[in-house]
């Protein structure tokens, strides 16, 4: 039985202030749920977060990670700094990175591998454009996104990782995919894992994303290839937030 999991991602949002209120109102509400919690904050305010966090439940990630380990490479982020910051996960290929800062397969195969490196769970996110799911291209893209990383690190690299299938035209638009639309697709992605490894397949926690909401998360996870979501714009309230991890 797979253990389910449920991602803040704040985005570019946020105070210190705000940042440190937001992360002790989900601490607060915290229970014993048998799935897990993690959210995802800007760089700058994991220091301050990484420390309410500290013996709870509630685990920390980053929105990005470098796709090198150390050197001139101004502006980026490695994997054992944010290690320092008791990282548990990092977001890669967010389609936010891949549409508006040039993230490729290939540079968010190597942030999945840097990640890995500093044993961070690399949640990769894959998923497709309204255009090419209208022109029914939805598999292939995710085969081609699945595949830069299978190709660099290796199939048995998912023994520790997470995926988010993240319809790009769902992504803070309201408009969320119907359950049977989101469950064919993490079906679609559990067998293309599958041909490669099963056990793999069978274990990995594959997320829904997009406009995911306290009033539809629980029919989206009774899907039962949805294990849970990573959550944009409803992670910024934390009794939505908590909302949505308690329909687990
Ligand atoms: C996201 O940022 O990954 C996301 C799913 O955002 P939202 O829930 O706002 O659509």
């Amino acid at each position: 039985m797979r253990r389910s999991l449920v991602v803040g991602n704040w985005k570019m949002n946020g105070t210190l202030a705000s940042s440190e209120l937001l992360a002790k109102g989900i601490i607060a509400g915290l229970d014993s749920n048998n799935a897990d919690i993690a959210i995802c904050v800007p760089y700058v305010y994991l220091p301050c977060v990484s420390e309410l966090v500290k013996g709870t439940a509630l685990a920390l990630g980053s929105q990005n990670i470098a796709d090198k380990s150390t050197g001139a490479f101004t502006g980026e982020i490695s994997a054992t700094m944010l290690r320092e910051f008791n990282c548990k996960y990092a977001l890669v290929g967010h389609s936010e990175r891949r549409t508006f800062y040039g993230d490729t397969n290939e540079s968010v195969a190597a942030r999945f591998s840097q990640a890995q490196q500093q044993n961070i769970i690399p949640i990769l996110c894959v998923g497709e454009t309204l255009e090419q799911r209208e022109q029914n291209q939805t598999f292939e893209v995710i085969n081609d996104q699945l595949d830069a990383v299978i190709n660099l690190v290796g199939v048995a690299a998912f023994n520790s990782a997470v995926i988010a299938y993240e319809p790009v035209w769902a992504i803070g638009t309201g408009k969320t995919a119907s359950d049977e639309q989101a469950q064919e697709v993490h079906y679609y992605i559990r067998q293309y894992m599958a041909a490669k490894d099963q056990v793999i397949a069978d274990k990995i926690q594959i997320l829904y994303g997009g406009s995911a909401k306290p009033d539809n998360a629980k029919g989206l996870f009774a899907m039962p290839d949805i294990d849970g979501g990573l959550i944009g714009g409803a992670s910024l309230d934390a009794e939505s937030f908590l909302k949505i991890f308690h329909s687990i």
